[in-house]
């Protein structure tokens, strides 16, 4: 039977979410402003890059244009050349500088990629590794990061699905939060904080194919619901700023998308920050088709983008657009304002310099403490995908042969979009095994280059592949076990590195198979930005290890898991293929009308079922969890207020001290839209000795019913839910009960 509606109203919900601006704030802004020119304050909307010799379009260098207030912000990546920037500012008497830097997964302690991070499920290590690098690169003068990225992606083709925390909502906002709480503490005006920016806002993650910068189309229920969550949860959490995406949104691109930029994220939310361009955006909507550099400036600023970074077409084009009555003054006061909030909460008009002076801290950058904390967090992202014979952990082996392309690379274990300053102190997976188990012979060797295309950049070495792998084969016969360390270079992932065809190339594949044919036990390590589409690895393969590029501290976390010293306990948060076709392939997806009974049935493929390789929210253990029956203190409720407690008990029924991630999902079989087979709306992580119980309790209240209606309001609507509980997304492994919620 169809539900009546109880919903509540969107606006008034989330419009409290948006933080009141502190009044003393707001009066020093109002004072600076009414001392600036309207050129002034343009300038302050313009990120001027540092490094840049000129502002482009004008004959003024860097320093010539800061000292003039054409300048609002500067990036950070040589902290001298900023502190000189900021001096010039400062001298000259215009407000400070913010200075911002992309620092994505660490500054100098490097952490694993994002989307590995993620698949630790672990909310305090995450927040934790954003604090380390908050306090790195406050070290080093920056105050602004372009972090964290939350834009949720169902397409491993995308290169920079590395960069975010895969496909789930639910998950996705929790990281978003963690993330935000790391970077900016309790008080952005401390100086180990920095001020965040999400991004990108939005939906870029949905770029068509999995090109990059691509168009988007979506409608608002997906919108809202499976897409929108993680931003909005990070400006729920304070992020003091954000930064509009390179896609099109539904015809207009996002950095002039006053519906995105202004309705959803001011007006709708409540958020008060600031919105940066990406770089050039502004510009490139003249490519996108929407007019010349002046009618491109107008239209972003117009439409809530606050500040462009690197085309200049702010200070180019806005004086003359007020002059001229096309753009509001007002307009221009609004973001000039909101970015001179921003400076106010950091503090730097207190001190412009308080984040310049802390040259005394540059020595605590990558201790011992934080490269230990660096090398937990890369054993906790990893994922064991098969382990067939409890092949892993390495038992008492005389010798072991690391082969394939990732054998002996050390800096590139690091990833994509890393600064890279730790490079020089890392280790390759083959000399961290010899670390830890100096009674082991450990021999090495290259056995295939990435790729065998060599029309492709870092595709790897000089030598054909065939030939690596007929040495390396030689060498790994006097081995016991042979660990084979393959994938893809960090090259291969991040902006514009997309992946028409995500799989190990045949180069790799066809080395495994001749390790394979040894006859000794080969243990697959997959170092990658993104899923990989290997169901012939998983067919022919008894052990697959996913360590991602697990940043500074990789291979010694990688080792930790391969030794047992650390049980392994990731899980993924993305849907692995079983090929490209059947891409987009997400769990949270609808029934179609001939589900027969199953997540994936549906209709079928002629030459391939519709299931996944590995499903979202699965990781294998060295231990087994046992799962007790799924209980509810009641199954029905009513109203809003109400909620219901489900309990499982947990036990560790294997010989390791492991951590489990305790997944709750809910279906909502019966609304006035269609509703997905599943959604993530809970997670536990429960650590357990061995033969140790836990009980796991959830407690489920309304706010985990609620939904975006095809009217764009936000609520729930009485009736039957589904509560799934398990160790995965994977039905076979989920435990349902039905509860009744009344109005
Ligand atoms: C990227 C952003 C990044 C910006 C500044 C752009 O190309 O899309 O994620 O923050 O550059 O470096």
């Amino acid at each position: 039977m169809k539900k009546s509606l109880i919903l509540i109203a969107a606006l008034a919900a989330s419009v409290a979410a948006g933080a009141a601006v502190d009044p003393a704030m707001s009066r020093k802004v109002d004072s600076i402003m009414s001392r600036m020119t309207l050129k002034e304050k343009i300038g302050q909307l313009n990120f001027g890059g540092v490094g840049t010799p000129r502002v482009v379009g004008t004959a003024m260098g860097q320093d010539e244009a800061i000292a003039a207030g054409l300048v609002g912000a500067v990036g950070g990546s040589d902290p001298e050349a900023a502190y000189s920037a900021q001096r010039v500012a400062i001298e000259a008497g215009r407000p400070p500088l913010l200075i911002g830097l992309d620092v994505i997964h660490g500054y100098y302690t490097g952490f694993p990629t994002p989307l590995g991070l993620a698949s630790s499920w672990n909310m305090p290590l995450i927040e934790h590794t954003a604090r380390i690098a908050a306090e790195e690169a406050t070290a080093f003068g920056v105050n602004w990061n372009f972090s964290p990225m939350v834009d949720i992606c169902r397409d491993p083709r995308w290169g920079r699905i590395m960069e975010g925390a895969g496909e789930d909502p639910y998950l996705g906002s929790e990281v978003a939060r963690a993330m935000v709480r790391g970077y900016q503490g309790d008080d952005l005006s401390d100086p180990s904080t920095l001020m965040a920016c999400t991004k990108h806002v939005a939906l870029y993650g949905a770029s068509e194919a999995g090109r990059d910068y691509n168009t988007v189309c979506m409608d608002d229920v997906t919108m809202h619901n499976y897409y929108l969550p993680p931003y909005k949860a990070a400006f729920d959490e304070g992020a003091g700023s954000g930064m509009s995406s390179f896609n099109v949104i539904n015809g207009i691109p996002a950095t002039g998308n006053r519906h995105m930029l202004t309705e959803i994220l001011r007006e709708m939310w409540g958020w008060d920050g600031f919105i940066v361009s990406d770089a050039n955006s502004v510009a490139e909507m003249t490519e996108h088709g929407l007019g010349d550099g002046q009618t491109v400036a107008e239209l972003g600023v117009t439409a809530g983008c606050d500040m462009d970074l690197g085309s200049s077409h702010y200070v180019l084009a806005l004086e003359r657009a007020v002059e001229e009555g096309r753009v509001p003054q007002e307009v221009i006061d609004t973001a000039c304002r909101r970015v001179l909030l921003a400076k106010c909460k950091l503090g730097l008009f207190d001190d412009p310099y308080r984040y310049n002076h802390r040259n005394h801290l540059r020595d605590s950058v990558g201790s011992p403490d934080k490269l230990a904390f660096a090398q937990q967090a890369a054993a906790a992202s990893v994922v064991l995908l098969k382990n067939d014979g409890e092949l892993l952990p390495l038992k008492k082996a005389k010798s072991i042969a690391v082969v394939g392309p990732m054998a002996d690379e050390a800096g590139d274990l690091l990833g994509g979009w890393s600064l890279g300053y730790s490079r020089p102190i890392m280790h390759s997976l083959t000399e961290a095994l010899r670390a830890a188990l100096p009674k082991t012979k450990v021999t090495s060797a290259r056995g295939a280059n990435f790729t065998e295309d060599f029309s492709r950049s870092h595709q790897g070495g000089e030598r054909p592949s065939a030939e690596l792998t007929a040495e390396a084969v030689k060498m790994a016969k006097d081995a016991d076990i042979i660990i084979a360390a393959v994938g893809e270079p960090s090259a291969w992932t991040g902006e514009a590195n997309n992946r028409a065809n995500p799989v190990l190339p045949a180069s790799q594949v066809d080395m495994l198979r001749a390790l394979k044919a040894t006859g000794k036990p080969v243990v697959v390590v997959l170092m990658s930005g993104r899923p990989l589409i290997i169901p012939e690895i998983d067919e022919e393969f008894p052990a697959i290890l996913q360590a991602w590029h697990g940043g500074t501290m990789a291979a010694e976390g990688l080792t930790d898991v391969l030794t047992g010293k650390v049980c392994p306990s990731g899980k993924l948060t993305s849907t692995w293929p079983r090929a490209v076709g059947q891409i987009p392939l997400y769990y949270n997806h609808l029934n179609t009308g001939r589900p027969y009974g199953d997540f994936w049935a549906t209709t079928k493929y002629g030459d391939m079922t519709n299931d996944p390789l590995y499903p979202f929210g699965y990781g294998l253990s060295y231990n087994t969890y046992e799962y007790g029956t799924v209980s509810a203190d009641k199954t029905s409720a009513s109203g809003d207020d109400d909620s219901i407690n489900i309990s499982v008990d947990v036990t560790n029924r294997g010989k390791y001290t492991g951590r489990e991630t305790v997944q709750l999902y809910i279906a909502d079989p019966v609304a006035s839209i269609a509703r997905p087979v599943a959604e993530l709306k809970d997670f536990q992580q429960v650590e357990l000795a061995p033969g140790q119980t836990e009980t796991v309790t959830f407690k489920v209240d309304t706010s985990k019913l609620k939904y975006y209606n095809a009217d764009g309001v936000y609520g729930w609507e009485p009736g039957e839910f589904r509560i799934m509980v398990g160790p995965s997304s994977d039905k076979s492994v989920l435990q349902t009960l039905s509860v009744d919620w009344k109005k």
